[in-house]
């Protein structure tokens, strides 16, 4: 197959080959055609006019069979077969035993190679593993490019164009080209020189495969990969799976590489897979993909993930699952879409991506199956539409889509100055959530009143090691120079939960969202916190401070970070260095103990800010990143809002101020209900500020609140629908 001579010449040879090493009068290979039909396209044994002119249509005659069920068939009387379709052109009337084995590529038959003699005799299994084996030869080879004909190629995909469907992170629309997240290894070198070399190569890599799975299970760093604890028992147990390495086994007995054999035996299994009733099985095709994947990237010795190679200028990447930082890896001026298959819309790497204000979208199942490296694709984020090889009726659609969507960005832009102030004149302050320096720009382009949320623990999961002192008290001066007058909310160090810093390990945890994590861990190692206090005091140099607290669940912890705010601030003083003209020191409100508590906890604080995303995962009991259950309850339903009407009104009572940070206060419908329930500051991705100002220029807040009043005693799951009916009658943009 590795000579120099066109396709069809190389595929004559190897059936003559084939034919005299297993003492057959007949090999003959046939090829699937773009229309699902299989073509003979070399033979040694029947008529060699037949050879081009000879199809059958799919499921037809024993090789349909083969075709079709995707396993070895192996015949000793095969005229007399139920199955047997009798082809006058073929000459094969005289040869009685018969087998053919599929030819594979991902799992999918692209052709089958027979074998027939005149006797009934019957094939050992060294002859059909043979014959197997070199059926993955002639696939590889022909997909690195050998192309027999215009009409019989190795393509797997029969529709050129296809669309998928997913939950929208974002509200843009993306044109560009394809990065797998997890490059797909494509196997070159597929026959051994030294079979026992290939042996120890494939141990050794399977050695620091399970190594590095058992390491990712012990430190608990599953997050930085988004991957669930799930994922990772179901890849131990495949490594460990005494079948597969079984099988590996056989398939480097034939001959194979290490690389060939992984993938010969990914593709049986695949293909065993697909074809089984149960869907569950077809769940597990990933893991094995995944691990297969991960296996050959040791065994061509690097693990890296598409960020760190070169990507096209309008990259689209596709993940099954990604953590935030590395979303983050990638290069933002080329990054324009990301599609991942599993996750939910607010789990922390859709805010980046949300942040990154490229067109998202999640939970896109299949489409990894069907994609290629490179594919022209567009997401649309505002449908949750995915549309990999798109026709050029599609595209054009799009373009106009991308026209119409820049036209209304120049709407919003145009309210940029204009306060938002609904039509019975209440203010409602909008803020941009950011986290890192390119965020800074937004806040001018989007003319929003401040940072209402600025995530810190970004810069640290974007970096190394530990951002020192002076690092951390670079970046906020530099947000506090550029936001000018404008205020700004700093967060403090909320990692744990699925926000991992890499350089910093934290130990497994069962329920990382309810375990060790921002002010929990801030109070526990106080270094840390005070290093970013003192950043933080240090960077305001006479200016107004802001600090907030996450993950707040009893009033005490609020009082001990207090304290050892003022330590700090104590310790800046005696170092003669300027104190911040006023520091407020607030509250996130993410965990519903604190709803209890409100009363003790808003005197005591200078502020306040709803974390919904958390907030209403643990109301709910949903994790947020689980796409099972995180559709399943809506942040607009009685429950929730009712919860967030009990913060307004405690916060009123107290003169609190009061905002909200999730991100349902960037969707113009939930920031609706927001204001309707009486918040008048809410802080969003800055895509966001623009239609949620022009729904707030569009509402009346008093008539909502006075439906509210009836609709939140109602018992209903989301009174979402009743919403938008609110929205329509009254002309609410939305
Ligand atoms: C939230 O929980 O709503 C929030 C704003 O914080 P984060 O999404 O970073 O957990
Ligand atoms: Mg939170």
């Amino acid at each position: 197959m590795a000579e120099h001579e066109s396709a069809q010449a190389r595929l004559d040879k190897v059936v003559m080959l084939i034919a005299s090493n297993i003492v057959a009068e007949v090999c003959s290979l046939y090829l699937r055609r773009r229309d699902g039909s299989l073509e003979l396209v070399a033979t040694e044994g029947l008529n060699p006019g037949a050879v081009h002119n000879t199809h059958l249509k799919p499921g037809e005659g024993l090789v349909g069979l083969v075709a079709e069920q995707a396993e070895p068939k192996q015949f000793a009387d095969a005229q007399h077969h139920p199955a047997f379709s009798y082809r006058p052109e073929t000459g094969e009337e005289a040869y009685h035993s018969f087998v053919g084995v599929p030819i594979l590529r991902g799992g999918h038959t692209i052709g089958v190679l027979t074998v027939q003699n005149r006797t009934m005799r019957q094939y050992g299994d060294e002859e059909v593993e043979a014959l197997q084996t070199t059926a993955m030869v002639i696939a590889e080879t022909l997909a690195a490019g050998g192309i027999v004909s215009d009409e019989v190629t190795a393509e797997t995909r029969r529709d050129s164009n296809a669309r998928f469907m997913g939950q929208p992170i974002s509200e843009s629309v993306a044109l560009g080209h394809v990065v797998l997240h997890e490059p797909r290894i494509v196997v070159t070198r597929l026959i051994a020189e030294d079979v026992d070399l290939e042996r120890r190569r494939l141990q050794q890599a399977i050695e620091d495969l399970t190594g590095q799975i058992d390491d990712m299970m012990e430190r608990g760093d599953l997050a930085r990969a988004g991957e669930h604890h799930e994922v990772l028992e179901a890849f131990r147990m495949f490594a460990h799976d005494h079948g597969w390495r079984r099988r590996l086994d056989e398939a480097l007995a034939t001959g194979l590489t290490a690389e060939a054999a992984v993938q010969r035996v990914r593709n049986d299994t695949r293909a065993r897979m697909l074809r089984m009733p149960d869907p569950r099985f077809r769940d597990r095709l990933h893991d094995i993909d995944d691990l297969s994947n991960r296996l050959l990237r040791f065994l061509s010795g690097g693990t890296e993930t598409a960020a760190t190679g070169s990507l096209p200028e309008d990259a689209i990447v596709i993940a099954r699952t990604m953590g935030p930082a590395e979303l983050l890896d990638y290069d933002r001026q080329r990054l324009r879409g990301l599609v991942l298959e599993e996750g939910g819309v607010n789990s922390h790497v859709a805010i980046v991506a949300r942040a990154l204000g490229i067109a998202a979208i999640t939970q896109c199942k299949g489409v990894l199956e069907a994609v290629e490296q490179g594919d022209a694709a567009i997401v649309d984020a505002q449908g949750g539409e995915l549309h990999l090889r798109p026709t050029q009726e599609v595209i054009s659609a799009y373009s106009d889509k991308v026209r119409f969507q820049a036209r209304k960005q120049a709407q919003y832009a145009a309210l940029r100055n204009v306060p938002a102030m609904t039509l019975d004149d209440q203010r409602v302050g909008l803020h941009i959530n950011a986290g890192l320096l390119f965020d800074l720009p937004h806040l001018d382009q989007s003319g929003a009143d401040g940072i209402g949320l600025f995530r810190t623990e970004l810069q640290f999961m974007i970096s190394s090691t530990f951002p020192r002192l002076d690092q951390q008290t670079r970046l906020y001066k530099s947000i506090l120079d550029s936001a000018g007058k404008r205020p700004v909310v700093f967060r403090s160090l909320d990692v744990g939960g699925d926000k991992v810093i890499p350089y910093f390990r934290a130990g497994a945890e069962e329920n990382p969202a309810l375990g060790w994590r921002a002010i929990r861990m801030a109070l526990d190692r106080p270094a840390l916190f005070r290093t970013q206090i003192r950043a933080l005091l240090r960077a305001a140099q006479g200016r107004e401070l802001r600090v907030m607290l996450p993950m707040i669940s009893d009033v005490s912890e609020f009082e001990t970070a207090r304290a050892l705010i003022d330590r700090e601030l104590t310790i800046l003083k005696k170092h003669g260095r300027t104190e911040p003209s006023k520091l407020m020191v607030g509250a996130m409100i993410e965990v519903p103990a604190l709803l209890w508590q409100l009363d003790s906890l808003l005197p005591l604080a200078d502020f306040v800010s709803v974390g919904s995303n958390d907030l209403v995962q643990f109301l709910f009991a949903a994790d947020r990143g689980n796409d099972r259950v995180s559709g399943r309850f809506d942040a607009l339903s009685p429950a929730a809002l009712r919860a967030f009407r009990q913060i307004v009104l405690a916060a009123d009572r107290h003169g609190t101020p009061l905002t909200l940070c999730g991100e349902m206060a960037g969707r113009p419908l939930e920031a609706m209900a927001l204001v309707g329930l009486g918040f008048r500051s809410i802080s969003m991705a800055p895509a966001s500020v623009g239609p949620v100002k022009a729904m707030v220029l569009s509402l009346d807040a008093e008539n909502l609140r006075r439906r509210l009043d009836t609709l939140l005693e109602e018992r209903k799951t989301s009174l979402r629908e009743d919403l938008k009916r609110f929205a329509a009658e009254t002309g609410v943009q939305i």
